[in-house]
């Protein structure tokens, strides 16, 4: 195993413009160009997808961890070294007959073998006891906008010392960070970084917030809540972007261990959750309503893929279930897609396509609906929904303007939804 670098991009929140070509939650610098061509055209299974995605990709891993220096004197890890050190005892799952095991983290409830591991690919069942093998595994780590995440609600200009591990428990076609997404532990290099650690690199970091993104903070449940705690004991925020994929018990206790969770909401159709993500849909509506209700913060991303979660109606019910499950006030980011992973065969969701979905959700009494993935763009922008003038100006993921005051618009002193700095 490798050592991973940590990258900082020059930011300041309103002086220096963020590079425009970055994308919401994609992780930075990745480093790694894996050829598509013999996987992109038809979704094969798990098993030859990792084979062929593999190789080329510890090679261009090795190639990026060639050029980097360790930080902050954390050590690098062998490529032989044991896993005790990232091992924990699973915190949601039962013993079953026969030293099997069934996973009670997400919805789809594995029940695993011994030997074997859940369909996330990071937990495993050694001889009837279930264990993560992630806890303070770090796949990446950079210092991104908060704006990024995308959180328009929650501190804005602040930075996040973002960190994700591999695995995810969907897969989506369109995944922006499918090279970590799908891969095992064993298969990219890492970094220690017990949650002290995170804690104190990220204030070396000078970021205020940390963040557990670009994979699925679910399956690392048990480091995320730990960092988190130390996070926050440190007097840091600490935020999730998550796919909302979980099960209930656990989802109720993430809310009382961060500050803000961002949801995605894919599409506003079964049939898409179960083609498009492999989840499901119905799961998701009771994560956004479970986390609306016990979560300090939540803003909702839709990804607008084109074709398949673009039309008119779909737009419109989403908004309308929103509205009535949610309430008028909770952001919601339509956001652009870009060819990826397993739909390289799309073009990008057209400009127009986002201005049609925030028309149809303004129209539907939704009062902070935002573009996404389109820098510059007026509808990245927050206005207030009484007095329309602009509250925050954003140029990309960097802060321009600020004119909400102690939560309120400066100019009519209407309260503004969010945890404000
Ligand atoms: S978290 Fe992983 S192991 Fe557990 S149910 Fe979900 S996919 Fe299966």
């Amino acid at each position: 195993m490798q050592d991973i670098p940590i990258t900082a991009h020059a930011y300041s929140s309103l002086s220096s413009p963020y590079p425009q070509d970055e994308w919401i939650d994609r992780v930075s610098d990745l480093g790694i160009s894996i050829p598509l061509s013999a996987i992109a055209a038809a979704p094969t299974d798990r098993r030859t997808f990792l084979k062929a995605a593999t190789l080329p990709c510890l090679a261009a891993c090795a190639a990026v961890c060639l050029r980097s220096k360790p930080a902050h004197g954390l050590a690098a890890l062998s490529a032989t070294e044991d896993d005790a050190q990232f091992r924990v005892e699973a915190r949601f799952y039962e013993k079953l007959p026969g030293k099997t095991v069934r996973c009670h983290l997400c919805p789809r409830g594995c029940v695993v073998a011994s030997g074997e591991r859940g369909h996330c690919r990071i937990r495993e069942n050694r001889g009837g006891t279930y264990y993560s093998l992630v806890h303070s595994r770090v796949c990446a780590a950079h210092v991104d906008p908060i704006e990024k995440k995308p959180f328009f609600h929650f501190h804005p200009g602040i930075v996040a010392f973002s960190l994700a591990t591999v695995g995810c428990n969907v897969t989506c076609k369109f995944c922006q960070n499918w090279e970590i997404s799908q891969a095992k532990p064993e298969e990219l290099p890492a970094r220690y970084m017990p949650p002290a650690d995170v804690a104190s690199l990220a204030k070396q970091n000078q970021c205020p917030a940390v963040a557990f993104t670009y994979s699925e903070p679910t399956v690392w449940n048990e480091f995320v809540t730990d960092a988190a705690d130390a996070a926050r004991d440190q007097g840091l925020k600490a935020v999730v972007v998550s796919n909302g994929f979980i099960q209930q018990e656990p989802l109720k206790r993430l809310c009382r261990h961060v500050d803000a969770i961002k949801i995605d909401m894919k599409a506003f159709s079964a049939k898409y959750y179960r083609e498009v993500v492999d989840g499901e849909l119905q799961t998701i509506l009771d994560a956004l309503v479970t986390t609306r209700k016990e979560a300090k913060w939540m803003e909702i991303v839709h990804l607008v893929v084109p074709t398949l979660n673009d039309g008119d109606a779909e737009f419109h019910d989403l908004a309308k279930w929103i509205k009535a499950n949610l309430g008028n006030d909770v952001p919601i980011h339509f956001t652009r897609f870009h060819p990826m992973f397993l739909l390289k065969n799309l073009p990008p969701t057209p400009v127009e396509t986002l201005e049609r979905a925030k028309a149809i959700a303004d129209a539907a009494g939704l009062q902070y609906v935002y573009v996404g993935n389109v820098p510059g763009h007026p509808a990245e922008n927050t206005y207030c929904p009484q007095c329309h003038k602009l509250l925050i100006e954003r140029a990309g993921f960097t802060v321009t303007q600020n004119h909400i005051r102690k939560g309120k618009c400066e100019y009519c002193q209407h309260l503004i939804p969010g945890i404000w700095s």
